[in-house]
Formats: C-alpha cells, structure tokens, sequence
C-alpha cells in the first residue's frame, strides 16, 4: 500500500514534538512523517537508547526540513534521568522558539508516547512469577510513559491558543487477550486506561490511543520468533510470509491524518483498520 496523505498542506503549526522510541520501527517513522507537517522553527526531540540511529534520524530530518530543529537524546527511559532530561530539552526548545529570529511561542505541545517492549514473551502466565520482573516490565511500558506525560503536561500548562496532543501508541492486544503475552497486553490495556483518564482530567489536552496494526518491525520478529504460544507464532509467521503485515510508513501516515483530522475523540482507542 502507498502512503499518502490525504491532507496535503495541512499543518499542526509550530510545535514542540517529543517521541520515544524515535531509533527505528514506528517511531522512526512517525518522525519522517510529522516533520512534513510542522511549521518551521519546530523542535522535534527523538528519544531512544540507541544513540546512532537516533543521530541518523536526526541528521535525515537536518537534511529534508532544514527549517526544523530536531535533537538526538539518547537515554534509556527505564533510567530515572530520562524523563528529566526530555522535560529540559523541551522547555529549551520552547525558550529558543521564543527568544529566536521571528520569537514567537508554540502553538502546540505533542508527544508520541511510542517506545516499548513485549517482555519475555516466551513465558506462559503462571510462568511469571518473578516480581522484579514484571516490576520491571510495568516501569519502562506503563510508569515511564505516566511520568513523561504527566511531567510535559505540567511543563507545558494549557493556555489560550496553545493545543496540546497526546499519542499513546496502543495495540489490539490492549483489548484483546493473546496467549504468552501476559505482560504486553496488561501494558497495553493499562495505558489505554491510563489515558482515558487523562482525558477526562484534562479536557482541553486531545488524547489518542493508537493501535498501528501488525508492523513489519525488529518488535514483530521477536513476536514470530519467541512467542511462547505455537499457534501465535505460526500465525505471525503466516502474515509475515504472506505480506500482510504493515509497512511503518503507511501507519505512521495513517497516525498523522488522524492528528491532522482532529475529530477522534479525546481518549479513544482508534485502530489503523477502523474506517
Ligand atoms: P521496535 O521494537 O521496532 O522499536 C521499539 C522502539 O522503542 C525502539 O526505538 C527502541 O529504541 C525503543 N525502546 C525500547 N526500549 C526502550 C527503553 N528502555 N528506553 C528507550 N527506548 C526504548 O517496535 P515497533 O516499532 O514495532 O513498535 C513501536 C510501538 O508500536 C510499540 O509501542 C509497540 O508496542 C507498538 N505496536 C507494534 C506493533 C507491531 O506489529 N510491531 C503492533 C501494535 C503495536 P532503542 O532500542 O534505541 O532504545
């Protein structure tokens, strides 16, 4: 399938834009995409463990939108600075807005709360007995998400004319059980919870669950690979051998129209098949 965009020319206006998991798959998608759609003098701050994809995201975007500002930050968002570190990258990024040529303010806030990890996926339920483990688990796909969100929010508090969007990339398995996948689908579940009340909070924040559908990344190998359910793996490998699964291109246009479209409703989990 082709990606294109249905909003040629549309824009989301100067923005300060954080995305985790920025290295590669989605995220790295997500960001070739929204840069096409930002006003000039947006920051767009790509976060990841890997520092040399992330440097080459960058680099790609200096070299397409010379007029954007991205920023490289590596940090692994288990670690207790990460959080600290993206909340004084977009504060300055706001402040250089504002003091720069032509200063003028961002018009809006978004994040793409992206990253995550399927866990041990070879691991049955009753197999997971290790709190630590789990503890683990929860602190990278739930708490640091919660933390990043809440801690930006407070940073970039609502004021006139100033829109500020939130994206928790989710999943089918957030609604749906999948067997061997105890701990992704309790992450997934639990943040589309955890945004929904977010929404509710926060009514002038525009909150979106979005699940990208099955994606041809480093994430769905691990799921064909190591998923401790025979019949799943089988079933992934089915997809991937019949060319159903996605490119991260297509979802990640798909993600952009939806944000540009601005008619999902706040806290909603919207699926890349939903018409
Ligand atoms: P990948 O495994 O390909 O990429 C995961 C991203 O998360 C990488 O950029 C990785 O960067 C980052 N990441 C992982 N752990 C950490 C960490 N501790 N700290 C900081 N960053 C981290 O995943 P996908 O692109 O496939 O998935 C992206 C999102 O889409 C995920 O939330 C996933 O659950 C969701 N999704 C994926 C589907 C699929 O079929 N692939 C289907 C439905 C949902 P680095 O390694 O550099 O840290």
């Amino acid at each position: 399938m082709e990606a294109s965009s249905r909003r040629e020319g549309a824009s989301l206006g100067r923005s300060v834009c954080v995305v985790t998991g920025a290295s590669r798959g989605l995220g790295r998608a997500v960001c070739l995409r929204l840069a096409g759609a930002l006003s000039p003098g947006s920051a767009l701050l790509l976060s990841g463990r890997a520092e040399a994809p992330l440097r080459e995201v960058e680099a790609l975007l200096r070299r397409d939108w010379p007029r954007l500002r991205p920023r490289a930050l590596p940090a692994d968002l288990d670690h207790p600075h990460a959080a600290p570190t993206l909340l004084q990258a977009a504060t300055e990024a706001r402040r250089q807005m504002e003091e720069g040529e032509g200063g003028a303010p961002p018009q809006r806030l978004l994040l793409v709360n992206n990253a995550g990890s399927l866990g041990d996926i070879s691991k049955s339920f009753c197999e997971l007995t290790d709190a630590a483990e789990v503890g683990a688990y929860l602190g990278l796909n739930v708490t640091s998400a919660l933390c990043l969100t809440a801690g930006l929010l407070q940073a970039f508090p609502a004021r006139p004319g100033f829109r500020r969007t939130v994206v928790n990339i989710s999943s089918l398995a957030a609604l749906q059980p999948f067997k061997s996948w105890s701990l992704y689908c309790t992450g997934k579940a639990a943040r589309d919870m955890m945004f929904r009340v977010l929404a509710q909070e926060e009514p002038d924040v525009r909150v979106l669950s979005y699940a990208p559908g099955p994606l041809d990344t480093d994430m769905q190998e691990e799921v064909r690979s190591k998923s401790g359910d025979p019949e799943l793996r089988r079933m992934f490998l089915a997809m991937k051998e019949e060319g159903k699964l996605l490119d991260c291109d297509v979802s990640a246009q798909k993600l952009l129209d939806l944000l540009l479209d601005d008619t999902f409703e706040s806290g909603a989990h919207v699926d890349f098949y939903d018409p």
